[in-house]
């Protein structure tokens, strides 16, 4: 009758109570690392309080839900990102060449309008270099232009650089 069972044991409260404590720190460890993620990627701070709910319950499949979900980036890389762009935005807007068609910004080394694939200028047969529509000669390969463009197949050419002719 005072047969003890190994679950009565105080080697098993032991370990259980261990195990329990270790499964509450991963678990609170786990949330706190979904909280910072959050904070870092997740610029609305309605839904990185979301993310740090979700990263507290259901425990550990919050978390694992939470990084098929969360975004790709982290708010700074977006911020330079879109830096970075729009310093390219300005650079091409001061020389205030436009594509035709879109009236995106293009660049005079362009060959294609890059927003609408609108073939703005003739590419060198030999090195692809883009060509300006008065040029005889490729000036980087010295491959002769040929005279014309196939009939037909006018290309456009941004409006500063149309020729007058
Ligand atoms: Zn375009
Ligand atoms: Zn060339």
């Amino acid at each position: 009758m005072i047969a003890e069972t190994f679950f009565d044991s105080s080697t098993w409260v032991l370990t259980r109570n261990l195990t329990g404590f270790l499964v509450v720190v991963f678990w609170l460890t786990t949330a706190f690392w979904v909280y910072k993620d959050a904070r870092r990627r997740i610029d609305d701070p309605w839904l990185a309080g979301m993310a740090a709910v979700l990263g507290l319950v259901p425990p550990f499949v919050g978390p694992i839900v939470y990084l098929f979900l969360r975004p790709p980036d982290s708010i700074e890389e977006r911020r330079d990102r879109d830096l970075d762009n729009r310093a390219l935005e300005d650079r091409l807007a001061e020389r205030g060449l436009r594509c035709p068609v879109c009236r995106g910004h293009v660049d005079t080394s362009y060959v294609v309008c890059p927003v609408c694939s609108t073939r703005l200028k003739q590419a060198c047969g030999s090195c692809g270099a883009p060509l300006e529509a008065i040029w005889q000669a490729c000036p980087y390969c010295a491959e002769p232009v040929p005279a014309a463009a196939a009939p037909g197949e006018e290309l456009l050419q941004p409006l500063r650089n149309r020729p007058t002719t």
